[in-house]
């Protein structure tokens, strides 16, 4: 479909203003003015399905924490060097989802800042620089985390201490437990950064591997590779960004579905609902050297108004039963999207947790040749329909299902009928 005459002005004037380095979705750019719940809504009225924005995780614009957003921007908005109690209660509520252990936290505006915090005090808790990422993983935009984050592509070269490994895919295992052949990599890949003389600091990865193309099952497959990483003399940092916050149906963290307890956790996008906060939660003795040696000041990060939509946040999470409501129509979800599958041969597997499901779309099913091509007609066939989704993986060709937690069978149903008829269309 065409790109209409004033979205194409648009476009231009965005090219020209913002540069070349901006990707829009899609061949036919979506132009969105307003969102509600799961819907966004273009200049014309007509309603878009979100399938995709996992940033709005409790709904596009939702009430409560718009309000409490107004309340405090009305009240008092400074940084974290004054003493403010909206900042502790956030604080204090957050850690309440953790492990005793992990009870400190620190507070950036964005996953990749506290990915780089993680990453100087894994570096400086361990004396190592060595750090562990999957061959795809994606952990931010800053220099450092750039060159650990392989899915940004050849133009970012990986720096000379850091090791990739393989994704934990099932189906690439052959039949071998998943698990065992996850740490077996991390065991390599630290004795490898070892023979050059680099002392391993840290494992990092997503625990829903989302980049890579959305790794779940089975749930507890972690726990080897965190092991594998504390004997090389490392720690394990959990990137939460993707999981956390209840994504996952299961508890409100990734890494507890592994029933493992990671050194560092990293959160990041729907811990504001679209505001700007994201965080390190950490286990202190991990914390106290880095803190001894020096001092960190974020001047967004934790403010008042942040810490004050974080904490409305939370509170519609738990007041609308978000993480059982991903379980539920996460499992509904997946079940109609196997029941596609009868239909559909292209379909090759489908996987995920809670409200994360990834489609993998192949040429064929018994070799799995992924279907880069196919998967990409389906996005923009469905963007047609007024059904957002993105596409991820080595091949672009796993569709990463991810829409906002208050998604109901409804809406599951209409993306379902849409995901059918499109795929009966380009497939
Ligand atoms: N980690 C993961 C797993 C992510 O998906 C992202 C963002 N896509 C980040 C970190 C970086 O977060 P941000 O864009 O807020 O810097």
């Amino acid at each position: 479909n065409a790109v209409a005459p004033r979205e194409r002005a648009l476009i231009e004037r965005r090219q020209k203003l913002l540069g070349p380095a901006y990707r829009l979705f899609y061949a036919n750019p979506v132009h969105f003015v307003r969102g509600e719940g799961v819907w966004l809504y273009d200049p014309d009225g007509n309603a878009y399905l979100d399938v995709y924005n996992n940033v709005a995780s409790v709904g596009h614009c939702h009430p409560h924490v718009v309000a409490a957003l107004s309340r405090q921007a009305a009240t008092l908005n400074t940084h974290t060097r004054y003493i403010n109690d909206v900042i502790l209660d956030y604080a204090e509520k957050l850690l309440g989802y953790f492990p005793p252990a992990l009870s400190q936290v620190m507070f950036t505006c964005t996953g990749s800042e506290a990915n780089d915090l993680a990453y100087r005090v894994a570096r400086s808790h361990t004396g190592g620089s060595g750090f562990i990422v999957t061959q795809l993983a994606y952990h931010g935009v800053t220099a450092v985390i750039s060159e650990m984050s392989p899915s940004l592509g050849a133009g970012v070269t990986p720096g000379p201490n850091i090791r990739t490994i393989p994704a934990p895919d099932q189906f690439r295992a052959g039949g071998a437990d998943v698990g065992q052949a996850f740490a077996a990599a991390v065991r390599d890949a630290a004795a490898d950064l070892r023979a050059h003389g680099i002392q391993p600091a840290a494992l990092l990865v997503d625990t829903i591997f989302s980049s890579d193309g959305v790794f779940a099952e089975p749930a507890g497959f972690l726990a080897p590779a965190v092991a594998a990483i504390r004997e090389a003399g490392g720690l394990f940092i959990a990137d939460e960004v993707q999981p956390g916050f209840g994504r996952t149906g299961a508890s409100m963290w990734g890494f507890q579905r592994h029933g493992i307890e990671p050194d560092l956790v990293t959160m990041g996008k729907p811990m504001g609902n679209g505001h700007p906060i994201a965080a390190m939660v950490a286990r202190p003795e991990i914390l106290q050297g880095f803190g001894d040696r020096t001092r960190y000041f974020n001047t967004f990060g934790g403010n008042p108004v942040s810490c004050a939509v974080g904490q409305a946040v939370l509170e519609v999470i738990e007041g609308e039963g978000l993480v059982s409501n991903a379980r539920d129509t996460g499992a509904y979800l997946q079940a109609g999207l196997r029941q596609l599958a009868l239909r559909h041969e292209a379909i090759g597997d489908v996987r995920g947790a809670g409200l994360f499901i990834g489609v993998e779309l192949v040429r064929d099913r018994a070799s799995r040749a992924p279907d880069g091509a196919t998967t990409a007609k389906l996005v923009n066939g469905l963007r047609e329909r007024r059904v957002l989704i993105s596409a991820s993986g080595p091949h672009a060709n796993v569709l990463k299902i991810r829409p906002p937690l208050v998604f109901g069978r409804e809406h599951a149903d209409r993306f379902l009928d849409a995901l059918d008829a499109t795929l009966r269309e380009v497939a």
